[in-house]
């Protein structure tokens, strides 16, 4: 008979050293989360050749397969230490809202509980994926929806990635390839920019070309304005393209619609645009978005104070996105008409301005900008 060893031997047999490495001791790690050095760390812990990390890799997002059982090319006994020490899913779908229009609406839970929101939005020569970066939003902008939950959690990197996964597998299929044209938007709940390092380790894992292999030049973040990571994106090689949130051209205003104005103003604000500007590769150009507010922000004079304010810090290489304000019971505000945002772009283009008008999405399932609330029904 073989001795039963005593319990702290069999603890350690059962924290191989990777795993203690990563500091995990009451949560297992999320795969999908860990970069392919932080892998090589966990198979060879558990005793395992290091190519059997590009091989959980490429199974995990490459394919997208969702079990460790699935991953047939691994022994059968490593898989059953993996699961041991690690989750692929910590993520789990509560509902999926389909809009008339093809919007799909994922409500999601973390592991811990907390409300995930991601929207699939097809088009008909390639589709965008927006995620969350935020369980929820600690800013207050007084015209979004997402701002009545208050901040609930920040996601993982792996939380952030397992949603896209998700998505695909729910579009297209597990272990079909990602369409070339699929975009990404970081635009759903919360603000990215308050969660930047979780949110640049996701971009650069789904960015791998042996994984999803989605390209910082098809993603864009969106931030209301946390100034000094603009300036950290600035300098980022591998960095996605950036848009900006704006909604209001005096300080007077933003303060009052986007409270996070109060820390840095329209003067910081533009001034880090200016200096992100300055590092724009050949081509490049970012985006200021404009949430159109009946008889708040959307008068002619406002479409001229906002061309105003480009030209004085010399912005140049930018566009704007109007975006009609998508209602909500809770929300004070009405949309523009259709012809006041009509005048706002021609006002804007005779002064040299390029204005876009973004028709809105999902509104019927509650998906539009400013609408992701955890709303299960
Ligand atoms: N917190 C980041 C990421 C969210 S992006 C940011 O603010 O940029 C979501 C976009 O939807 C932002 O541009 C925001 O201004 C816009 N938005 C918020 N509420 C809206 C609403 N009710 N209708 C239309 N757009 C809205």
């Amino acid at each position: 008979m073989v001795p039963i060893p005593p319990i702290r031997e069999r603890l350690r047999e059962q924290n191989p050293p990777a795993y203690a490495k990563i500091g995990i001791v009451t949560q297992k790690a999320h795969i999908l989360g860990m970069t392919r050095a932080e892998l090589a760390e966990l198979v060879t812990g558990l005793g395992e050749p290091k190519y059997r990390a590009d091989q959980v890799f490429r199974a995990v997002h490459e394919q997208r397969l969702r079990s460790f059982d699935e991953i047939t090319n691994l022994p059968k006994a490593f898989r059953a230490k993996l699961a041991e020490v690690a989750d692929i899913s910590q993520m789990s779908v509560e509902s999926r809202f389909l809009s008339t229009d093809g919007t799909r609406r994922y409500l999601m839970k973390t592991g811990a509980g907390k409300p995930v929101e991601t929207v699939y939005l097809p088009t008909e020569n390639r589709d965008t994926i927006c995620f969350s970066s935020q369980s929820g939003c600690p800013l207050k902008c007084d015209f979004c929806l997402t701002a009545k939950l208050g901040l609930l959690g920040n996601l993982t990197a792996g939380e952030i990635v397992e949603q896209i996964v998700i998505v695909l597998n729910d579009v297209y299929g597990v272990g079909a390839e990602t369409p070339h044209g699929t975009n990404l938007v970081g635009m759903g709940a919360g603000e990215p920019f308050l969660n930047f390092e979780n949110l640049i380790a996701a971009l650069r894992l789904m960015a791998d070309e042996k994984g999803l292999f989605i390209v910082p030049n098809r993603v864009t973040v969106s931030t209301a304005g946390i100034v000094p990571r603009i300036d950290d994106l600035a300098q980022l090689e591998d960095r996605p393209h950036l848009a900006i949130s704006l909604s209001a051209a005096t300080d007077e205003l933003r303060d009052r619609l986007m409270p996070i104005n109060r820390k840095w103003d329209l003067d910081a604000l533009m001034k880090a645009a200016r200096n992100f500007e300055r590092s724009l590769k050949r081509g490049e150009r970012f985006t200021f978005e404009y949430v159109m507010l009946g008889g708040v922000n959307d008068s002619t004079e406002d479409a001229r104070t906002l061309a105003e304010l480009l030209k004085r810090y010399k912005l140049r290489r930018c566009k704007i996105n109007l975006i009609p304000h998508n209602g909500a019971e809770q929300l004070d505000y009405s949309s523009s008409s259709p012809e006041a945002v009509a005048a706002f772009k021609d006002t804007l283009e005779s002064l040299g301005v390029d204005a876009y008008v973004r028709t809105p999405r999902g509104r019927d399932i509650y998906a539009a900008c400013g609408q992701l609330a955890a709303k299960a029904a």
